[in-house]
């Protein structure tokens, strides 16, 4: 194998290989763009170093040859005295990764060749600051010396000066801080600061090595899910000099707004800096504008450059650049990050400029920047006073009264104010008070931390680990920099989107993107907004491309129209618990105390016009499109009276000798119903089959409400849908009864119902006899909620809170297996048991409904799966949209 690549040698497409910015500097050396030469060390070398501990036996000769090939190109030796070559040994892995060493510039120089380059230069000052960054950048970096240690010693020499910028320093006086640095070496490494060029630049290479497994890198990759057996690759590139005086500097671009999107000239420059000067804010950069008047040619072609980059990259790049001497030379490119608004417009600008097709707009966006897009967000305009900020750490805008514990959140709530849970963090007892607030502060704790996970679980806006607030929960209050103090019941806003918090009420503006959804704003419109502009062209794009179709969970007529206008297919998911509650539980009380038949009876035919209105209502919103009702699935004792309240009330009645004979009835119901771990218990198919008269009731309903929407012209399209059955004879019993009722209301209306009837397969043991559960079943609709649950065996209500945080924290997940579909384990299931199905009755319709139909990465598994359709709450239809045309495409 090959473990050095000269620049010339690679290309944008070998990142696996050669990393990110070593696959760039190639690509641009190879569209002849001015990058100083230089070659990559390979990941592939460092796998081997990282796996044995040594260096590979090749590698050494392999540096040796490309270093003697450069020196030979450049017409001089690496560290040579009298005119010395220097490099910059730079780390570069396929993502780039926080955490990952530095780079370290101007390796080559020793006490000797400074005098070389010195003269050289014809500039002692640019020589010694030159050397006095390599010590300061090696001995933190490669040397492990706390890198406070030279700051420290840089401060100090200004302030012996009276100057403020380290430009002010003179030769002499960095000749001073070099020696310094070099008893810091000495003192804190234990060793000198080495003199040899060669053993400098094969520490700094070893240093990226080691750096790979450093502990920052290693959460870094656990979080993103990045593997850990990628590896980094070690660019060597010849230094070029920005702090050669005023007619040198170094800056940073982008091609276009990260922002906005549009055209134009962003970026910054440092005159007479070197590398990170820029970012580091040192010095005061201009806009890259400026660099128009202070170097005209350099600045002409630059901007040729860019555009050359994003011709040829066919998208935003930012780069990093640096002038030595007016001379232009590129040190970086890639393609750059930007916002979720700007991702849209840059992918339709594309597009517009020929650049890029509809296929790959869609690969340019992604579903979660336009979920983001759709919270409601703080309006730009208002007046704002900033206290603090933390992390983003779950989306949205959220406005209300302080407090500082749980208890009082959910008391206050309940009496209708609007509060924002404030914690230094949070623990599984804020539950409560974290559900009834409108946003979750806390002062301490990271992206994975309880607060954050759990927020994002329920959707609700979370800012943590604002550290610079100082939260007193026994006080009830919390100090703000500057130290005005927050007192309980004071009104704060939060912005979980970017996490910064504000004193007082900042107004709230619903999201463009959800106005233009709900049909409130027209794309085309003359004053229509950019954003919806682009958003709208990108979603015709993916409906064109994708082959899932997207349904809508939604139980009631109102969110089957929102659905709709959200551009939901059909209802996937119709729980008819919810049409159990409320006025109507009496009716179920009643059902379920029944002590003839002719008691139960009545209770039926109840319920029955009333949950036959219901289904007339919703075929109604969704005329002509598919509508799966799922027969009632929850315990029966959750529509009955809590069990505590109850035995009060009869004990109550019993001492005070009142009439209770009801209440005691209730009670012994409530007991005999009893269950210890009832989402195991007697629910669904199971509940069917032993209440009499249940399912069929259910059955009855929506088949008389199906021949009514006929009688008025109406299309109907209802599909019935069986919940938790782990057998085909289940299913098959529940069958033959629903068909007989069918046929009777066909029958008596004198109408073809044509009803669909199916499955859930939410039950591992569904799944692993999906063959034979399809010669019942017309349709499969994977409840992947359930699913989760059954085969990893923990509840969600009670995991999330308790251990998930824990097992994000050890990176067991990488985020919890109810938000993204589990793969491996629970996605095996459905990949198998679709195939059987599909074996056993080949127009087998398949859906998925549960929150994994609307996450992104949950749709593109079911669409390589092959379902026919995802089916999500209302809100995420656009999202589950979107992804369905990016894996289509
Ligand atoms: P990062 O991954 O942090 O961007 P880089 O390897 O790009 O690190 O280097 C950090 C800085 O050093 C950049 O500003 C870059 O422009 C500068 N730099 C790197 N190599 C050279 C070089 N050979 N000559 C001049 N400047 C360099
Ligand atoms: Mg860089
Ligand atoms: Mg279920």
């Amino acid at each position: 194998v090959k473990f050095v690549y000269d620049f010339t040698e690679g290309n944008k497409d070998l990142k696996d290989l050669l990393g990110g910015k070593g696959a760039n500097l190639a690509e641009m050396t190879n569209l002849g763009l001015p990058v100083p030469p230089g070659f990559t060390i390979t990941t592939e070398a460092c796998k081997v170093y990282l796996d044995s501990g040594e260096e590979p036996a090749a590698l050494r000769d392999e540096v040796s040859a490309h270093l003697a090939a450069l020196e030979e190109r450049m017409g001089k030796k690496l560290g040579q005295a009298d005119n010395p070559l220097l490099v910059s040994v730079r780390s570069g892995a396929k993502f780039s990764m926080p955490g990952m060493m530095d780079t370290v510039l101007n390796i080559g120089l020793s006490d000797k060749s400074v005098q070389g380059l010195a003269q050289q230069a014809g500039d002692d000052r640019f020589a010694w600051d030159s050397y006095r960054r390599l010590i300061q950048m090696f001995g933190k970096t490669v040397l492990g010396v706390d890198g406070d240690l030279f700051e420290d010693a840089l401060e100090k020499a200004k302030e012996t000066k009276k100057v403020t910028d380290d430009t002010q320093l003179d030769a002499a006086d960095l000749k001073k801080l070099v020696t310094r640095y070099k008893k810091i070496v000495k003192t804190e490494a234990g060793r000198d600061f080495p003199q040899d060029p060669r053993e400098q630049m094969d520490l700094a290479i070893k240093a990226v090595f080691d750096s790979w497994n450093g502990d920052r890198a290693k959460l870094y990759r656990r979080q993103e899910r990045i593997p850990h057996d990628l590896g980094t690759a070690v660019n060597v590139c010849s230094m070029v000099f920005g702090n050669l005086g005023p007619d040198s500097g170094t800056g940073v671009a982008f091609t276009r707004d990260p922002a906005s999107g549009h055209q134009g000239v962003y970026g910054d420059y440092l005159q007479n800096a070197q590398g990170e000067d820029v970012v580091a804010g040192i010095r005061n950069t201009v806009p890259l504008a400026e660099l128009e008047r202070i170097d005209k040619k350099s600045y002409d072609q630059l901007m040729q450059i860019m555009e050359t980059l994003e011709n040829h990259y066919k998208d935003l790049c930012d780069i990093e650049f640096t002038i030595e001497r007016g001379r232009l030379w590129m040190l970086q490119t890639r393609v750059g990050k930007r916002t979720a608004g700007a991702a849209f417009r840059i992918a339709t600008q594309l597009v517009d400029q020929g650049l890029i097709d509809e296929a790959e707009a869609l690969q340019r966006v992604t579903g979660a920047q336009l979920a983001q897009l759709m919270f409601p967000r703080f309006d730009e305009g208002a007046k704002v006073e900033q206290v603090g900020r933390g992390i983003a750490a779950s989306p949205g805008a959220a406005v209300g009264k302080a407090v500082f514990d749980s208890y009082t959140a959910v008391k206050w709530s309940r009496s209708g104010e609007k509060v924002i849970l404030v914690r230094r963090e949070t623990n599984p007892d804020d539950l409560d008070g974290m559900i009834a607030a409108e946003g979750i502060l806390t002062s301490r704790g990271g992206k994975t931390s309880h607060a954050a996970v759990v927020a994002r679980g329920m959707g609700k806006t979370c800012v943590c680990g604002a550290e610079e607030l100082e939260v007193d929960t026994k006080r009830r209050r919390m100090t703000v920099p500057g130290g005005h103090v927050v007192e309980e019941g004071d009104v704060i806003s939060i912005d979980g989107s970017s996490g910064k918090v504000y004193l007082g009420e900042v107004p709230v503006v619903p999201s463009p993107v959800v106005e233009y959804f709900e049909g409130r704003m027209h794309a085309g419109a003359d004053d229509a907004d950019e954003l919806v502009e682009a958003v709208h062209r990108i979603m015709a794009f993916a409906d064109r491309k994708r082959r899932l179709r997207v349904r809508a969970n939604a139980d009631n007529a109102e969110d089957a129209l929102r659905a709709r206008r959200f551009g939901a297919q059909g209802i996937g998911l119709c729980r008819t618990e919810h049409m159990f509650l409320g006025d109507r539980r009496e009716l179920v009380e009643r059902l379920i105390l029944a002590d003839t038949e002719v008691e139960r009876e009545d209770s039926l035919k109840e319920l029955l016009p009333l949950q036959k209105r219901d289904f007339v209502e919703l075929f109604e919103a969704m005329d002509g499109l598919p509508v799966t009702i799922r027969l009632l699935d929850p315990p029966l004792h959750e529509f009955l009276p809590d069990i505590t309240e109850l035995s009060v009330r009869v004990a109550l009645a019993e001492s005070r000798q009142e009439p209770h004979e009801n209440e005691l009835r209730l009670l012994q119901a409530v007991h005999r119903l009893h269950e210890q771990n009832p989402m195991l218990g007697l629910r669904g198919v199971r509940l069917g089959l032993v209440i009499p008269g249940l399912f069929t009731m259910q059955v009855r309903a929506i088949a008389e409400a199906a021949a009514e929407r006929k009688a008025a012209k109406g299309d109907p399209r209802a599909e019935i849908m069986i919940p938790l059955v782990g057998t085909v004879q289940e299913l098959e019993i529940v069958r033959e009864e629903a068909d007989r009722v069918v046929a009777e209301v066909e029958e008596a209306t004198g109408t073809q119902l044509k009803l669909a009837i199916g499955t859930m397969i939410e039950l591992p043991r569904a799944a692993l006899t999906a063959g034979q559960i399809a010669e019942a079943a017309e349709f499969f609709s994977f409840g992947t909620n359930d699913l989760t649950q059954t085969v990893w065996g923990f509840s969600r209500d009670d995991v999330e809170a308790s251990f998930f945080t824990a097992y994000l924290e050890k990176g067991i997940f990488g985020v919890s297996p109810f938000e993204t579909i589990d793969k491996d384990g629970v996605g095996k299931l459905v990949r198998d048991a679709a195939k059987a199905g599909r074996e056993t009755r080949p127009d087998l319709k398949l859906g998925v409904c549960g929150e994994h139909g609307g996450d992104p990465e949950s749709v593109h598994f079911f669409h390589e799966v092959g379902l026919d359709y995802v089916s999500c709450s209302p809100f995420r239809i656009p999202v589950a949209r979107l992804e369905a045309g990016r894996a289509a495409s």
